[in-house]
């Protein structure tokens, strides 16, 4: 036992995996029960995972007076301390290019994550093609996230009700509303007030600015009749508790070194820690949540990545949110007597109903914006403009091919150059060499736009993921497989998207530069690619079709609550981290209401 009374155990070489589970869940196995001391400690409340979802519940509990352990499988990270946002493209190898190990770009705030984890592989069944993104570092992926922050709408908690297909969420927009005004207050989001069906406005700062090429966008949509409003993004543009504004420097993805922009270290972690009552440990693999005889959940064991000892920290209440996936990984491999298909699962549905976010590109030149004079565009790190979905009637109507919509997201201008920039501009020069090519791409620097579909999907009976069962990662822990198909819904929509691009496009005076046809699925992105993969462990009002109750709290194991995206039964065009944050909120109020009744006992 270490000096903090936590409980440890070698991994590895000489424990059987059998004797490890026996020795981390000794009410399990009380032969094994004189190997182990139990940890000096009980916290009131364990927590897995430090970004979005782990975040805003360290920080709901701990202002409520909780005493929290959580756990972070990850380094830590300050974006105060180690952002890399003034250093120069051509100070970094192959000008910042992006590799296996940076796939966004060599200053990305990731520490340790991407496509691979290093010794931590996941698996697809055959047939399936699932991508996984995971960012393991305090903080998770909020630290170079997008920041587009959009609130679900009333019509997408009741999308079952609306055209028959997918689940409706037990409860309603007004439910959550609330706490969207409390997550959006707390993080800072700029917007504007714009009445649009299903879009709902918020708490918001002012918005900046459009750019120059939004401009252009704009007024090409007003002709079409398709929205194009403020875009809505996580990033203070007035300063907030302590907080100040950004300097629009346009590189949030390398993390904020003023902390502007949101990132739940900055803006919930270590606000909550100064409450004294949150621990945080990171290197922190957990492997599995462990039950007591009661049935209830006790704590979790997890593996020490320096020492490669496995600990064990009890706490009353566990909270899971490691990332809807990897939350799936830890309930299907945390098996006992009174568990035997993974904790929380008598439904058989942990895992179950996976989704991710349609996408589909389009990317056009735009003559007009051609030899501008130099200027300084940069605004913040994202779109100052988007389109939100607005065929709401002729979908009503019957009259759209495919269910469901979604928004549109641009890019364009004269960012920072680096690997990369001006790519695929021979199709326009027909290349070139000295002065006359630098004129050239000075001349058509700024030009390009993009256009990126966010659309939903549809959840369905062959996306889910499982514990493959032949594969472990370095720790020896159980990996992931996963299985994945489009419906055809998802199909049309992402043709739906490249017809719109072009039009807006050639609306514009421009010409499509990259586009995909049928031969290639309309551009459709691969399962996983967007990284707004939700759903997993689904909430409803039944515990035979669903694993939690509405407020996040297992059926089978009242004091397991999960704050991730798991919970999510469908997956609105709107990205995800937002509608986590609102949920998590609420879900921690709830945790502390239900303390307070002696309904779960810490
Ligand atoms: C490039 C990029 C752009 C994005 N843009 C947007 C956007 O604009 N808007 C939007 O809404 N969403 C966006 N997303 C998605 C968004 O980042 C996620 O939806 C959100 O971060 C999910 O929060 P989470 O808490 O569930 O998971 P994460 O943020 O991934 O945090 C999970 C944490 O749990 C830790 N963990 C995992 N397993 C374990 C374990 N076994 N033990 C202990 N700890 C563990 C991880 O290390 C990680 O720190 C983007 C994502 C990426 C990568
Ligand atoms: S654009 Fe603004 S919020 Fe983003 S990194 Fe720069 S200063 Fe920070």
């Amino acid at each position: 036992m270490s000096s903090d009374g936590r409980l440890e155990y070698d991994v590895g070489s000489n424990i059987l995996r059998s004797d490890v589970h026996s020795a981390e869940s000794t009410d399990r196995n009380p032969k094994h029960m004189a190997q182990v001391k139990a940890p000096s400690k009980t916290y009131d409340v364990v927590i897995v995972g430090s970004g979005a979802g782990g975040g805003v519940a360290a920080h709901v509990l701990a202002l409520g007076g909780a005493k929290i352990c959580m756990l972070e499988a990850g380094d830590w990270f300050d974006c105060t301390k180690q952002s890399e946002m003034f250093a120069w493209p051509y100070n970094a190898p192959h000008r910042a290019a992006g590799s296996t190990a940076k796939p966004f770009g060599y200053f990305d705030a990731t520490l340790l994550g991407g496509w691979q984890v290093t010794g931590e592989p996941y698996t697809n069944a055959p047939g399936s093609d699932w991508m996984w993104w995971r960012a393991r570092m305090l903080g998770g992926r909020t630290n170079h996230y997008g920041r587009i922050s959009l609130r679900m709408g009333p019509y997408d908690f009741k999308p079952y009700s609306r055209d028959g297909k997918g689940f409706d969420w037990p409860f309603t927009y007004d439910d959550l509303a609330p706490y969207y005004d409390k997550a959006e207050e707390l993080i800072g989001v700029f917007g504007t007030q714009e009445g649009l069906e299903n879009t709902p406005d918020g708490k918001f700062q002012p918005a900046p600015a459009p750019r120059g090429y939004e401009k252009i966008i704009k007024a090409s949509c007003d002709q079409l009749n398709i929205p194009c409003i403020p875009s809505r993004l996580a990033i203070l543009t007035r300063p907030l508790n302590g907080r100040p504004a950004c300097h629009y420097c346009a590189q949030c993805g390398r993390s904020c070194s003023v902390n502007a922009n949101f990132n739940s270290p900055g803006v919930h972690i270590f606000p909550a820690m100064k409450t004294g009552n949150l621990e945080v440990r990171t290197g922190a693999m957990v492997r599995e949540v462990l039950v007591g005889q009661d049935g209830l959940a006790r704590g979790v064991s997890y593996i020490d990545k320096k020492t490669r000892k496995d600990v064990a920290v009890y706490g009353k209440i566990v909270v899971l949110a490691a990332s809807c996936c990897e939350t799936a990984r830890i309930m299907l491999n945390s098996k006992s007597n009174q568990f035997p298909n993974g904790i929380a699962n008598s439904s058989g549905l942990v895992g179950r109903y996976i989704m991710d976010t349609v996408g589909s590109s389009v990317s056009g030149f735009l003559p007009i914006l051609q030899d501008l004079p130099p200027q300084n565009e940069d605004g913040v790190g994202g779109m100052h403009m988007y389109m939100p979905w607005w065929l709401y009637k002729e979908q009503n109507a019957n009259k759209m091919p495919f269910a469901r919509g979604y928004h549109i997201e641009i890019g364009g201008g004269r960012g920072l150059p680096e690997a990369g920039t001006l790519s695929g501009s021979q199709r326009l020069l027909g290349g070139g060499y000295g002065l006359e090519l630098k004129k050239n791409l000075r001349k058509i620097y700024g030009s390009y736009v993009h256009f990126a579909g966010r659309g939903e999907m549809i959840p369905n009976e062959d996306s889910y993921c499982e514990i493959d069962p032949t594969t472990v990662d370095q720790w020896g822990i159980p990996v992931l497989r996963f299985n994945f198909k489009w419906s055809q819904d998802e199909l049309l929509q992402a043709k739906h998207m490249q017809e719109t691009f072009k039009e807006i496009i050639e609306t514009a005076g421009g010409t499509v530069t990259s586009s995909a046809g049928e031969d290639k699925q309309w551009g459709i992105s691969r399962g996983g690619e967007i990284i707004h993969e939700v759903g997993a462990t689904k909430i409803g009002d039944n515990p035979k079709t669903s694993v939690l109750n509405q407020y996040c709290q297992a059926w089978d194991v009242k004091n397991l609550f999960i704050t991730d995206a798991a919970p999510f039964v469908s997956n609105a065009d709107k990205n995800p981290t937002l509608t986590i944050s609102a949920l998590g909120w609420r879900t921690s109020e709830y945790i502390v209401d239900q303390v307070k009744k002696f309904n779960v006992k810490v």
